[in-house]
């Protein structure tokens, strides 16, 4: 890996573990940014380890608040592929810890980050949960291989059922069976389902992804 022009942003006094499995570099922040050590560190790790492909980032309450500075640091790396991972716990009483990421904050997240995709990176970064979904709009199959039968009714009845697919089981932790995510994953999906079509359709036609970012440039 050559080039980072990741650049250590602002209020950068905080922690940051980087663990490896081989094609990713796991990151798990306390805040949007890291200090220099680990800034260092992950620099250090990529120059060390050139067949990393994908950056996983730990979302929890400290780091989702500004989704525009982690994107920007994040893609300064020229890592391709970006994996954006909720952190969901329940404490003793049953009640989400204060690391956890709420509903709203994850759709609000998720939509912060593919406006800034959309518009500027169509072409040259790979968003997990975004590729996902645009594999699914493409009728190229479902990721989720579990039984509906598993679900809560409203995760059966839900518009977004393809999509979400009830989230995965480990964040189904509601009080009522759901995720702990729903209105999060029901806010982003039906947000981008415009684009995800207009992508779908330039698809289709073999035409570039990338005729999206120039249309919506002209519209703003
Ligand atoms: S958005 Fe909510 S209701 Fe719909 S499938 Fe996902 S968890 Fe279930």
């Amino acid at each position: 890996m050559t080039g980072c022009q990741a650049e250590l942003p602002p209020h950068s006094d905080h922690r940051c573990a980087v663990a490896s499995d081989g094609t990713s570099i796991v990151l798990d922040f306390d805040s949007y940014g890291v200090n220099q050590r680990s800034h260092a560190h992950i620099v250090a790790r990529l120059q060390a380890e050139p067949h990393i492909t994908t950056l996983k980032i730990i979302i929890n309450q400290a780091n989702i608040q500004q989704p525009e500075h982690l994107y920007h640091y994040l893609r300064g790396f020229g890592v391709p592929v970006l994996q954006f991972v909720p952190f969901v716990a329940l404490d003793d009483v049953g009640a989400l810890t204060t690391e956890s990421v709420h509903a709203e904050q994850w759709g609000a997240f998720l939509i912060a980050v593919f406006d800034l995709w959309v518009q500027q990176d169509i072409e040259t970064l790979h968003i997990q949960y975004i590729d996902a979904a645009l594999a699914i709009w493409c009728g190229q199959g479902s990721p989720f291989s579990g039984d509906n039968a598993l679900l809560v009714e409203e995760c059966r009845e839900c518009p977004v059922l393809r999509f979400c697919h009830g989230d995965s089981p480990q964040h189904r932790i509601a009080n009522d069976g759901k995720s702990a995510l729903c209105a999060g994953y029901r806010q982003f999906f039906t947000y981008s389902a415009p684009y995800m079509k207009a992508l779908r359709d330039l698809l289709k036609q073999h035409r570039s992804p990338v005729e999206l970012m120039a249309i919506l440039a002209q519209s703003r």
